[in-house]
């Protein structure tokens, strides 16, 4: 099981979309809570971090690192 680095600024995909029809968001803020924006529509959500994880497919942050 892959542990999911998330910080400020990544752009997450999710599995489940957003009502809009967009499934990658922004993160604005990281905490027990995590603060996402929607890159379809721009409404930003407030997600707790353990139901945020079980809903994300992938995690990009423009840079390549491992
Ligand atoms: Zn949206």
């Amino acid at each position: 099981m892959k542990i999911l680095k998330l910080e400020v600024g990544d752009i997450i995909s999710m599995k489940k979309k957003h009502p809009c029809g967009a499934s990658e968001f922004d993160i604005l803020r990281v905490g027990s809570d995590i603060r996402i924006r929607c890159r379809g529509c721009g409404r930003d959500v407030t997600v707790p971090r353990e139901k945020l994880e079980r809903n994300i497919k992938s995690v990009s942050n423009g840079k390549e690192e491992v």
